[in-house]
């Protein structure tokens, strides 16, 4: 294990006055940018020798040996990183000292908002789609150049993008690294920029592009195209375009998930002796029967008239509620036929008993006040 007090050159007993004055005469004389790679170890030796015997909780800990060993490795590494970490990362202002900046740069992603039809939906559809977005200029070709011109290396920084300016720190003078203020960073400068783009390397067009939007989208379904969205300054890698689906009321039909369900009227006595009515689905007219008796909460459902499913095969449902309508403004004729009908089925004064609200009213009268 490391001796810090030996790496420092004090005695056990010295004040924490002593271990800095004593740390700042090391760290001067090999600071890597002094030393170079050479004193790179040392440096990093006696950093974490000052981090820990200056801080009197950690030095208590260390002279008791709770520090034994792991203070050589784990801690060593976060107390030197934070070290360097003010010397270079901080004095760098971001980004300098480990080489120029790419001037190309990844585009951001886009989100395109399109709206759909039910019936679009379903069964899918091929869309075009206005896009405004930057795309990479034609004028440079992303160079941002003037056609015939190219970028010049940095003269201030000699193309590094960084220069090493002296910092006084409490350790006295110090070298540090910063961005080079004449170039950005870039290492490069553009003499003359295309005039096209103003040396951005990039424009901002309306283009159309087609979209195949897969059978079973729904509200809020996001369709990602990989690098269509917005190119990057620099002429850099455009971003993604996101076309996000904004499902259209439809007059008729609701969804729920892959299944559509609509009401239909139906007159009580052909509800009673069944028939035959054509409905409307999302192919087309449909006839339907409909069986003798069928009772005044049936609901039709047609297997397979539903939506397309995104992901699986096959398609949702279709359910038709059925609302059996009671006639009314009976003429003279018929209240006669249906005063017989009753006395033949002896109900002219039924029976009415009272009896509990079942479960499946309720949610029936629910979905009436919703209004579904
Ligand atoms: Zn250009
Ligand atoms: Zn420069």
């Amino acid at each position: 294990m490391t001796d810090y007090y030996q790496s420092l050159g004090v005695s056990r007993d010295a004040s924490t006055e002593e271990i800095k004055r004593a740390y700042r005469k090391l760290a001067r004389k090999y600071h890597p940018d002094v030393m170079g790679d050479e004193g790179a170890e040392k440096f990093k030796e006696i950093s974490v020798a000052h981090d820990v015997l200056s801080d009197p909780a950690k030095r208590q800990r260390y002279d008791s040996g709770g520090m034994d060993g792991g203070a050589g490795g784990a801690g060593a590494g976060f107390a030197f990183s934070d070290i360097f970490e003010s010397f270079f990362g901080a004095a760098a202002g971001g980004g300098g000292g480990r080489g120029p900046i790419p001037r190309a740069r990844r585009g951001q992603d886009a989100l395109v908002p399109i709206e759909l039809t039910l019936e679009e939906e379903a069964f899918g559809a091929h869309k075009e789609i206005p896009v405004d977005t930057a795309v990479v200029c034609s004028t440079c070709h992303g160079s941002c150049a003037r056609p015939g011109t190219s970028p010049k290396p940095c003269t201030v920084c000699g193309g590094r993008g960084s220069v090493q300016r002296v910092a006084r720190s409490f350790l006295g003078n110090v070298m540090t690294q910063q961005r080079c203020d004449a170039c950005q960073g870039f290492g490069s400068t553009i003499p003359e920029p295309c005039p096209e783009c103003s040396g951005e390397g990039r424009v901002r067009t309306r283009r159309t592009i087609d979209v195949d939007v897969p059978a079973g989208v729904e509200d809020g379904t996001r369709i990602k195209l990989v690098a269509q969205g917005e190119v990057g300054p620099g002429g850099g890698p455009a971003g993604d375009l996101y076309v996000e689906i904004h499902e259209k009321r439809h007059p008729i039909f609701t969804r729920r998930g892959d299944d559509l369900h609509c009401t239909s009227a139906l007159p009580m006595t052909a509800a009673a002796l069944g028939t035959t009515v054509t409905l409307d689905t999302l192919d087309g007219p449909q006839e339907v029967d409909i069986a003798p008796g069928t009772q005044g909460d049936a609901v039709i459902t047609l297997r397979g008239k539903g939506m397309g499913r995104l992901r699986g095969h096959g398609r949702g449902d279709l359910h038709i509620h059925l609302d059996i309508t009671v006639p009314t403004n009976l003429d003279e004729r018929q209240t006669e036929l249906l005063h017989e009908l009753a006395q033949l089925r002896g109900e002219e004064r039924p029976e009415a008993r009272v009896a509990p609200v079942g479960a499946g009213m309720f949610s029936r009268l629910r979905d009436k006040f919703a209004g579904r």
